[in-house]
C-alpha cells in the first residue's frame, strides 16, 4: 500500500472512530441525523422552509402578498415615518428560525453559518442588492458587548457574501437602551420603543456615510424602532438611501 492510500485508510478509520463517538447531531434540535454533510435534521429545515418561504412588504418586511401591495408597500406602512427605504428578510421570528436566532445571541456562535447562508439568500434576493456600499451592523452598547462577548449583527455581517460592500462600525450605540416586554397593547408598545430608543445612536466623527448607500445588518425586526432609529441616524449623517437586512420579523399582529 502507498502513502496516499494508507493515509486515506487513517483518515476514513478517525472518521468512523469519530462518528461511532460523536454521532452527526442537528446543530439546531440536537437530533440525530444521517447524512454527515447536512447540519441541519429534515424537521428543522422544513420548519425554516416554512417560516422563510411567504411573500413579504419591502418596505416594513411583514407578511404580504404581492397583491395586497399598493405602490409597492403594504396598507400597515400607510402614512407609517419609516427612515429606512426597503427591508429584506430571511423570514418570520418563529419555529425553528426563533430558536436558532435566541441560540446565536445565548453564545452559539457555531450557527453563524446556516443563518449567513439565510441571511445572503434574502440579501441576494432584495431588489437593492447592487446598489449596497456599506454593511452596517445595528450596534450593542458597548456594555451588552461586554457581557456577550460579540455582537450577533456583526458576525452575521461578517457571513455576508457581496463584491464590493464592505463593512462599516462607525454607527455606534451611545445610550443603553432597556428591554421592554411588559406593555398590554402592541400601539403603546410601539410608541415606547421608539421613545426608548431615541437619541440612542451616533456616528464617529470621521465616518464616511455622506452619499453613501448603507444596509444595516440586524437578526430581529420586532417593532422597527432600532432600525428606524439607527436609519434617521444615518441619513441626519448624510447617507443617501439606508436599506435593511434581518433575520426574521417579528410582531405580525397590529
Ligand atoms: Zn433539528
Ligand atoms: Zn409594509
Amino acid at each position: 500500500m502507498n502513502t496516499a492510500k494508507l493515509k486515506q485508510a487513517a483518515t476514513f478509520t478517525w472518521q468512523s472512530i469519530n462518528q461511532l463517538l460523536w454521532p452527526p447531531v442537528c446543530i439546531n434540535c440536537r437530533e440525530s441525523i444521517c447524512e454527515t454533510d447536512k447540519s441541519l435534521c429534515e424537521n428543522c429545515w422544513d420548519q425554516l422552509r416554512a417560516c422563510t418561504g411567504a411573500d413579504y412588504c419591502p418596505r416594513c418586511g411583514r407578511d404580504a402578498s404581492k397583491y395586497a401591495l399598493v405602490e409597492g408597500v403594504c396598507p400597515d406602512c400607510q402614512g407609517k415615518e419609516i427612515h429606512f427605504d426597503r427591508i429584506a428578510r430571511s423570514g418570520v421570528y418563529k419555529d425553528a428560525l426563533q430558536k436558532m436566532i435566541l441560540a446565536f445571541k445565548k453564545g452559539r456562535t457555531e450557527l453563524d453559518s446556516t443563518l449567513g447562508f439565510l441571511a445572503n439568500s434574502a440579501l441576494q434576493g432584495s431588489s437593492f442588492y447592487d446598489d449596497i456600499e456599506f454593511l452596517v451592523p445595528v450596534p450593542l452598547h458597548w456594555s451588552r458587548r461586554l457581557a456577550r462577548g460579540y455582537n450577533q449583527s456583526l458576525v452575521l455581517a461578517k457571513k455576508l457574501k457581496h463584491p464590493r460592500a464592505k463593512i462599516n462600525t462607525d454607527l455606534v450605540r451611545i445610550r443603553r437602551t432597556r428591554f421592554q416586554t411588559d406593555f398590554d397593547d402592541y400601539k403603546t408598545w410601539r410608541a415606547k420603543r421608539a421613545a426608548n430608543v431615541a437619541g440612542a445612536f451616533a456616528v464617529r466623527y470621521d465616518h464616511s456615510f455622506k452619499g453613501r448607500r448603507v444596509c444595516l445588518i440586524d437578526d430581529i425586526k420586532t417593532t422597527g424602532a432600532t432600525l428606524n432609529e439607527c436609519a434617521r441616524t444615518l441619513k441626519e449623517a448624510g447617507a443617501s438611501k439606508v436599506f435593511a437586512l434581518v433575520l426574521a420579523v417579528a410582531g405580525q399582529k397590529q
